[in-house]
């Protein structure tokens, strides 16, 4: 369903320029490593959706400023993406449940982003891991499969 070559720098490039444009009453800034040339095969627009629902959690998290880190690198035939904010972090007794379906910790959440993003990223073959990071607030960490562009 609407497979594509994805360039994921161009895609998270383009996500974070939205963002940054409609920055309004957060200062939050974006700090991005994103190495050139790397590509994955997927649906364009639910991995833009994937991205733009960890973001939307890391805004969220984060309330009134902060930062949000996205570190995108190539590695033997995965790509690695890497969105870590400055939040409060996630209590870790609650860290199994995040990925619960209607789990939720917002007066007006659905706890269904993360959800939505574990099915997106399994449909692309890869991997969703959360922690909280040791110095900052939570660490997404996403695997997924290389593809080479066809040139
Ligand atoms: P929602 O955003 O509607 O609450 P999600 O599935 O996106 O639903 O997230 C579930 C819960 O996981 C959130 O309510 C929040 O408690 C926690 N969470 C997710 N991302 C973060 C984050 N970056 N920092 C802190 N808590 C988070
Ligand atoms: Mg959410």
């Amino acid at each position: 369903d609407n497979l594509s070559i994805i360039d994921v720098k161009q895609s998270v490039n383009k996500i974070i320029t939205i963002y940054t444009m409609k920055a309004d009453k957060q200062n939050i800034t974006f700090q991005t490593h994103i190495e050139e040339d790397v590509y994955i095969t997927g649906n364009a627009s639910r991995f833009e959706r994937m991205i733009i629902n960890l973001i939307n959690n890391a805004i969220e998290a984060i309330q009134e400023e902060g930062t949000i880190e996205i570190r995108i690198v190539k590695e033997h035939k995965h790509v690695y993406i890497s969105i870590i904010d400055s939040g409060p972090g996630i209590d870790p007794d609650q860290l199994e449940q995040i990925f619960y379906p209607f789990y939720t910790t917002k007066d007006e959440g659905t706890g269904i982003g993360l959800p939505i993003c574990k099915t997106i990223v399994e449909t692309l073959n890869g991997t969703m891991d959360i922690t909280n990071h040791p110095t900052k607030g939570v660490h997404v960490k996403m695997k997924i499969p290389y593809s080479e562009h066809a040139t």
